[in-house]
């Protein structure tokens, strides 16, 4: 009898003989069931909610030594997103536990004074995290205002020292969000041992520390970009694919090994201006493995992650 098309069969790999040969059997019958499932939705609101009551308790235990875990916000100009994303991450200190510090800024505000506010804030006892929102009027240079931040608080782990430290395996602060996807594919079971992914966007915040991250889990990495002729090709091959590039419908279903896992970073509108990621979630989830949908993935995981890093800048600290 001829095998029947079953996708995610095939991407288990061989099947031994016995397996093959017996469509009567339960096994083969409950995996070509589940073959014809959409995917499981990864749900980042519940995967926050578990984290932040940990960093929560974490926090409480540290504030009851006297060393309550505190971020700085400086917020230059009033970008609108801007205010919203300084928002989220100030009430998420609040909801949390942590110290918060929000200092809004004109745009006119010289970069001088911004180095010296920074420098201040170094020597903070209060502050263990500081972060900069990012974009910065075009008058200030942004990485010589991220180099300015100690390197012991540089929770959103952009300075070139974190990066190196990244690169070079060594302990240090991950960027949130390719921290926060990897919690979200940690989440799914799968070991990356032996897998393949693809991460599609080489940006130094999103796409290479991202890479970075799941090479240390020792997947198979391949990054792709604008210039990468075939994305279909390289996404096609892939047990893991991470969207960050910023344009909807970027990764289509046709595009998607049956039972990958699909993280989707991208914030973009749609045509009823509903926010959508990079990936065609409707279809997609119904060939993927795992999908993050958007809203309600990697989002809520990038402000805990800052949470973490903070956290965790409080409990290094010496004293
Ligand atoms: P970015 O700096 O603009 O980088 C986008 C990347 O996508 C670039 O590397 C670019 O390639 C690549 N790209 C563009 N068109 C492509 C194509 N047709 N095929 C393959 N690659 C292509 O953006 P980002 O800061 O990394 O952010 C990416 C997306 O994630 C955005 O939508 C952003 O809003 C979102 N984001 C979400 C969160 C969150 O918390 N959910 C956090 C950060 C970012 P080149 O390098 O060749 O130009």
């Amino acid at each position: 009898m001829p095998m029947p098309h079953c996708p995610r069969l095939e991407s288990l790999g061989p099947a031994p003989c016995s397996f093959v040969t017996s469509l009567y059997n339960p096994a083969f019958a409950l995996l070509f069931l589940l073959d014809s499932m959409p995917a499981q939705i990864i749900d980042g609101n519940l995967l926050a909610q578990q984290l932040r009551a940990d960093v929560a308790r974490r926090a409480a235990a540290l504030s009851a030594k006297g060393k309550q875990p505190g971020l700085a916000v400086i917020l230059v100009g009033d970008d609108p997103a801007s205010q919203v994303y300084v928002r989220n991450k100030v009430k998420a200190c609040e909801d949390n536990g942590l110290y918060s510090l929000l200092e809004k800024y004109d745009a006119q505000m010289s970069e001088a004074e911004l180095l010296a506010r920074i420098d201040a804030l170094n020597k903070d006892p209060k502050i263990h995290g500081i972060l900069v929102q990012m974009p910065l009027p075009k008058h200030i240079d942004p990485q010589k205002v991220i180099e300015a931040i100690s390197p012991r608080k540089d929770v959103d782990g952009y300075s070139v020292l974190s990066a190196g430290e990244m690169m070079t395996g060594l302990p240090g602060f991950r960027p949130c969000t390719p921290y926060g996807c990897m919690k979200l594919i940690e989440s799914t079971g799968v070991n990356l041992k032996g897998k393949h992914a693809v991460v599609i966007g080489r940006s130094n915040t999103v796409g290479k520390p991202m890479a970075l991250l799941l090479l240390q889990a020792n997947a198979t990495v391949t990054i792709c970009h604008s210039g990468t002729p075939d994305l279909a090709y390289h996404t096609r091959q892939a047990d893991v694919v991470v969207a960050a590039v910023g344009r909807r419908n970027t990764l289509t279903a046709d595009m998607i090994k049956p039972g990958a896992i699909v993280i989707d970073v991208g914030i973009n509108r749609n045509d009823e201006g509903k926010l959508c990621g990079d990936v065609d979630f409707a279809n997609a989830k119904e060939v993927a493995g795992y999908i993050t949908p958007v809203p309600g993935g990697v989002g809520p995981l990038t402000i805990t992650m800052l949470l973490v890093n903070t956290l965790e800048a409080a409990e290094r600290e010496p004293g």
